[in-house]
């Protein structure tokens, strides 16, 4: 499962900063910004994320995920879009020559700590 190499990810990067800040609290909270394009489910993501890090020094850490909706730009019109079903077209000229602006994210926006 992709949530799994993400979570691992995660945990690496929390790891390497808690190492870099040589903290001594624990960290609280890792705030994540994920795109609808990254094809994330948060909650598998959380589930994944408690399991591999329990007995860990970050068992009790919290994910707190923001997801980015996905924003186009029509080359053709210069509109921006947002995109539901309908798959990536401009809405307004049919065009398919689309840049997506929003919605790859999968990042570490914010580590809390104690
Ligand atoms: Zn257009």
């Amino acid at each position: 499962m992709h949530e799994i190499s993400i979570a691992q990810n995660i945990i690496n990067q929390v790891d390497s900063f808690i190492y870099e800040k040589q903290l001594t609290t624990k960290v609280k909270k890792v705030h994540l910004k994920i795109g609808k394009l990254a094809c994330v489910i948060p909650s598998n993501l959380e589930f994944i994320f408690k399991i591999l890090t329990k007995d860990t020094n970050l068992n009790d850490v919290e994910l707190a995920i923001l997801e980015i909706p996905i924003l186009c730009k029509c080359l053709r019109c210069e509109i921006n879009f947002g995109i539901k079903d309908e798959g990536f077209i401009c809405p307004q000229c049919q065009s398919f020559d689309i840049e997506i602006k929003n919605g790859r994210e999968l990042m570490i926006e914010k580590i809390e700590v104690e």
